[in-house]
């Protein structure tokens, strides 16, 4: 059983509530931290602890802290991107809803160290529920003397507040969240200037995910040591993953990094096998904007090495026979998967995700929704596949934030890995047998048209 350091208290009775979470320990790192470090011995143990950052890019928490404008006599910020609407991402949920005093207590030890006197919390739209928890947890601080005036007594002020989203998933692009935090459509920005410099409201601000955020929270009790001490290499500590698909127990699961990807599939600790005891065909360890991988890639590296549940060995070989671990949105899918019907699912997200303002990823994810469309539907020729790969090869890096690339990389994978696939769909189309399924969900008109056929 590995270490638990975010999860530990999760199974307890009401550790949602003030009482419970801080019977449990809770807000020790606060008072640790107020009482008996300087903001930059906070910082200095979160840069040994070697933690990345939770919410996909996996870039260094302590060197992004590090990067932080201090302009005298302007405001400083921490922005808590809890707007997770990553497709086969929900373990930020998970936390949120059952300790959010985590949250709240990472949101303060943070703040202490980055010297910002407001914090935000930009939560989804849709997890309007978990605003409400957020609230009163953020309350019970309040009332319990953790924000406000003079915390602790030791001069020390914070304000948090929660801000709703509006159900765009483009907003948990760090800029677009902050225009959105504005009060204006959640369009990216161009960077540099990055928001540790201009950011909300043009002060500097740190933007970090929850899950980064909680982590703040033992890696200030036990030290950045104890925390670099767990993990492999540069994955350092413990990682939440969300586990979804066709698994015999779907769940968040706080693993050490290092666990090796069969163990975590098979293990009864964990996701327990494959559902009906079926054969594995492929997975998407990081949540749908990265590469999906076959059951013989996401096992071993192309090396033969076992491959393992961290940002190395997951992304070994690059994105020819590699992936990402992302966001920790892992989907498994059993040999009765459709490749192609899957990736239309994810092109017409993104598609709709779009908020249009560069040309490649506006149009060409457009394009890949219809082209995957046409051969789903039946009409497709081999040229639509080779249009298809010629079009995310024109999206990626060629837009201003990573959505483009969100929407290539997938469609790059399944066409690298699943070719033969693709060249079924379009050369015996009949043959399919869940395509009226795919027809009855999204065209009735085409689901006639071909039963007719
Ligand atoms: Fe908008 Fe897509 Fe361009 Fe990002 S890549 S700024 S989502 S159009």
């Amino acid at each position: 059983m590995g270490r638990k350091l975010l999860l530990e208290n999760d199974h307890i009775e009401g550790i949602h509530s003030y009482e419970v979470y801080r019977k449990n320990g809770g807000y020790k790192s606060v008072e640790k931290a107020l009482k008996s470090m300087t903001p930059e011995a906070v910082v200095e143990e979160v840069k040994k602890s070697g933690l990345r950052g939770r919410g996909g890019a996996g870039f260094p928490t302590g060197m992004k802290w590090s990067f932080l404008a201090k302009p005298e006599g302007v405001p400083r910020y921490l922005v808590c991107n809890a707007d997770e609407s990553e497709p086969g991402t929900f373990k930020d949920r998970y936390l949120m809803e059952r300790i959010p005093h985590l949250l709240v207590e990472g949101m303060i030890t943070s703040s202490y160290a980055l010297g910002a006197n407001t914090g935000y919390i930009y939560v989804r739209g849709e997890y309007f529920y978990i605003i409400k928890i957020l609230e009163q947890a953020i309350s019970e601080a309040y009332t319990n003397g953790w924000l406000g005036k003079n915390i602790l007594g030791t001069g020390y002020n914070l304000d948090l507040y929660v801000q709703c989203g509006a159900g765009a998933y483009i907003c948990g692009e760090e800029t677009a969240l902050l225009e959105s935090l504005e009060g204006k459509r959640g369009n990216p920005r161009i960077k540099p200037p990055f928001p540790a410099v201009k950011g909300l409201w043009e002060c500097p601000t740190v933007v970090n995910n929850v899950e980064t955020i909680a982590a703040v929270v033992p890696i200030v009790n036990d030290g950045g040591d104890a925390y670099a001490a767990i993990g492999i290499g540069k994955s350092t500590g413990t990682k939440l993953i969300s586990a979804s698909g066709h698994i015999k127990k779907p769940g968040v699961y706080e693993i050490e990094l290092g666990v090796s990807v069969e163990e975590f599939i098979y293990a009864d600790e964990y996701c327990g096998g494959i559902l009906n005891d079926k054969k594995l065909k492929a997975v998407v360890a990081g949540g749908s904007s990265v590469p999906i991988l076959p059951a013989d890639l996401i096992l071993k590296t192309a090396s033969g090495e076992k491959r393992l549940m961290t940002y190395e060995s997951l992304a070994d070989g690059g994105f020819a026979t590699g992936t990402m671990l992302g966001s920790g949105g892992f989907i498994v899918m059993d040999e009765s998967t459709s490749i192609v019907k899957n990736l239309h699912t994810f092109a017409r997200f993104y598609h709709h995700e779009s908020c249009g303002q560069c040309s490649p990823c506006r149009e060409g994810t457009g394009w890949m929704e219809k082209i995957l469309h046409k051969i789903l539907d039946g009409h497709g020729t081999l040229a639509d596949v080779d249009l298809l790969w010629d079009i995310q090869r024109k999206i990626e890096g060629n837009t201003i934030c990573p959505l483009g690339d969100a929407a290539a990389w997938p469609v790059a994978s399944a066409i690298r890995h699943f070719k033969s696939e693709f060249e079924a769909y379009v050369t015996n189309r009949k043959s399919i047998p869940d395509v009226k399924y795919y027809f009855h969900c999204n065209n009735l008109d085409a689901a006639a048209a071909y039963s007719s056929l």
